[in-house]
This record gives structure tokens, C-alpha cells and sequence, in this order.
């Protein structure tokens, strides 16, 4: 069975073969066969070879947390998942909202006080990149948090230089899914090629890529494959967070069924077999806030979205809009013996200010 040869690959990589890292430990076929595996049995053996296999590159497990610069997003029609910009999902933030400097930077000094050490800044489409940059400036001026950014395929390569200037740290541009046909269809108002050409601008300024794939939205195991593969072949990335489709209400994919924890645990699974070493990311919103245990047996190591009690703005997750409050974060990772990554000094401050307060 499959599970041997992993497991004898994984032995070897252990040994010192580096061929492993870069290829992974599975090939296309293995990867299409543990997408259909459907027994409990086989879900724990690959929950076990993937947490080893993290456990091995990670000693401990990173945790994100989120600014939100504006929902004003130009692209139109608007995706058709999208709860996240102005005007989609009476759930979500509905109302148009640009934060101010003074905002940013009161969020980025609570995240660095709760002891939580990265931060992902978004914002959405249609600024060519000056809201990403003009939060990093912030986030970098004020603390020493690392920072993802994410305009998703509105940056421009004079943005990318930019951003480079004032050290972000990884730059994300989530390519979803490489069914251009299905891209097309959730995405109207997008063009995969562009995200294509956003993730190759960030490798060309060697800059670290975090590029994901949104999963349960009508995709085929074979898209997955394909899109893990094309991830290991054409570019060269750092960080791949795996988005489990979850309604938000109100969007026109409010009836389209939510993808399960157990799905994106497998998936993230599988993504952990192909790329051992790079950090591998699940956001609460999209395996649900109290599920976060499920990505974690997958081999994640990195918990995104995880938003601290001090938080000044009231931030709502991109695919759904429930986010995971961080000591029940740091709860579930250290209850399956792992370490969360954190700033401890400055979490039991933060904790004896806020533990009991709702
Ligand atoms: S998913 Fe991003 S690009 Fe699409 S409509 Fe929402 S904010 Fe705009």
C-alpha cells in the first residue's frame, strides 16, 4: 500500500536525501490515490505520516493573525463566494470601510502585546498594491511583527519592489484553483493568468510566495492534484494555505455545500506529503474556529486568522465570518502536545488582562 513507500521515502529523506524535499514524498498517482482514500483507518495513517513529517521540520506551530485594510474591492462582478467585500453578505462586513493609519497601527501593537508574532494584512482588489504597502510601513514602524501581505492579483511589480524595500516577509497571491473553466465561473470578474503572473513577479524578486487553493467549490481531485503539482513544478513556494469553501450568506454560493474538516484535514495532508519542509496553512474561518484540530492531525503548521481579545476592530474572516479567539487557538494545538509559536512573556500579560473577559 501506499503508506509503506511513504513511509520508506519519509525514512530516507531522515537519512539525508534531499531528492525528498524537493520532489516530495508522493507522486501524482500516490496523490490521486489517498484523495479517494474513504476508510477511517486510512485517514489515520495518513494523519500520522503527515504529523510526523511536520513535526520533523516544525518544532512548533505558527499562529497568524489578521488586519483588514478596506473591503472596497473593484473587481466586478465580485466573486461569487465573496462575503468579504462591501456590499456581499449582510454576515460579513457589508459596509464599505477603509482603515486609517492610527487603526492599523493600534491593531499591529495589540496582536504584537497578545504575544502572537505574525500578522497577515490584507486588502481588497483595486489599489495596485498602496494598501498593502502603506499598512507594512505601519505594522514595520511600530513592532517587529512578520508580515504577510495579500492584494490578491492587484499588485503591480513597482508595488512588489516596494514592498520588498520595507520588508514584508511573504507576499500572498492565492491562485484558488487552476480549473480555468471553474476559475472562471466563481470568479467572473478575475483572470487566472494574472494571479499566475502575480505569484511569478513575487519569485522574481525572491521574495517568500504564499499561494493557496480553495477547496470544495466544485473542483475534481484530479484539479487538485494538478494544482499541487503545478505549485511544485512552476514555482517556488514557501507557504500554501488550503481554504475549505464554507457559505457565506446572502453571496450567490450561499446554498453551495460546505467543504468538511475531514476533507481539508486530507488535503491538507496530501499538500504536507509533497512539500515536507514549507509552512502549511489552514485559517480558522474556513475549517471552522472550533475544528482547528482536524488541520492540525493534517500536518498544518501554521493557524491563521486567529484573532487576540485586545483586537481593536471588530474583524470578520474572509470565508466565513467566525473567527478563532486566540487562547482557545493556543488551547487546541498545545492539547495534541504541540507548541504554539508566541511571544510567551507578553501572552501571560496579555492573558492575565483578558483570560475571563468575553
Ligand atoms: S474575493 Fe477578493 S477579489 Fe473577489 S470580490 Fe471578494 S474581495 Fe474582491
Amino acid at each position: 500500500m501506499v503508506f509503506e513507500k511513504i513511509e520508506e521515502n519519509f525514512k530516507e529523506l531522515k537519512e539525508g536525501n534531499k531528492k525528498f524535499i524537493k520532489n516530495g514524498l508522493i507522486d501524482e498517482d500516490e496523490a490521486l490515490k489517498l484523495f479517494k482514500i474513504n476508510k477511517w483507518r486510512d485517514y489515520l495513517k495518513l494523519f500520522d505520516i503527515a504529523s510526523k513529517v511536520r513535526d520533523y521540520f516544525k518544532k512548533e506551530i505558527e499562529i497568524t493573525s489578521t488586519i483588514h485594510i478596506t473591503n472596497i474591492c473593484h473587481v466586478n462582478p465580485k466573486c461569487l463566494y465573496c462575503g468579504f467585500a462591501a456590499g456581499t453578505s449582510k454576515e460579513g462586513y457589508y459596509k464599505p470601510f477603509r482603515l486609517t493609519d492610527e487603526e492599523i497601527k493600534k491593531s499591529a501593537i495589540a496582536i504584537e502585546e497578545s504575544g502572537i508574532k505574525r500578522v497577515s494584512c490584507s486588502s481588497a482588489h483595486g489599489y495596485q498594491g498602496k494598501e498593502v504597502l502603506r499598512a507594512l510601513k505601519i505594522v514595520k514602524k511600530y513592532t517587529n511583527l512578520e508580515v504577510l501581505v495579500n492584494a490578491g492579483a492587484d499588485l503591480t511589480e513597482e508595488a512588489i519592489k516596494e514592498l520588498k524595500k520595507y520588508g514584508v516577509d511573504t507576499i500572498c497571491c492565492n491562485l484558488e484553483t487552476i480549473n480555468e473553466e471553474l476559475f472562471k465561473k466563481v470568479k467572473p470578474g478575475e483572470e487566472l493568468e494574472d494571479r499566475i503572473g502575480v505569484c511569478k513577479l513575487v519569485n522574481k524578486y525572491n521574495i517568500e510566495l504564499s499561494t493557496g487553493l480553495l477547496i470544495g467549490i466544485g473542483e475534481s481531485y484530479e484539479d487538485r492534484v494538478n494544482h499541487l503539482f503545478y505549485l511544485k513544478n512552476e514555482l517556488d513556494v514557501g507557504e500554501i494555505p488550503i481554504m475549505g469553501f464554507n457559505p457565506y450568506k446572502g453571496t450567490p454560493m450561499e446554498n453551495h455545500p460546505k467543504c468538511s474538516a475531514l476533507e481539508q484535514a486530507k488535503t491538507i495532508a496530501i499538500t504536507r506529503l509533497l512539500f515536507p519542509d514549507i509552512r502549511i496553512t489552514s485559517p480558522t474561518p474556513t475549517i471552522g474556529a472550533e475544528l482547528v484540530q482536524f488541520a492540525l492531525f493534517g500536518g498544518a503548521s501554521n493557524i491563521a486568522t486567529v484573532i487576540p481579545k485586545n483586537h481593536p476592530m471588530n474583524v470578520k474572516g474572509v470565508g466565513n465570518p467566525k473567527t478563532g479567539n486566540l487562547e482557545e487557538v493556543v488551547k487546541m494545538i498545545m492539547d495534541l502536545g504541540l507548541k504554539p509559536k508566541l511571544d510567551w512573556k507578553k501572552y501571560e500579560k496579555y492573558l492575565k488582562i483578558y483570560e475571563n473577559k468575553e
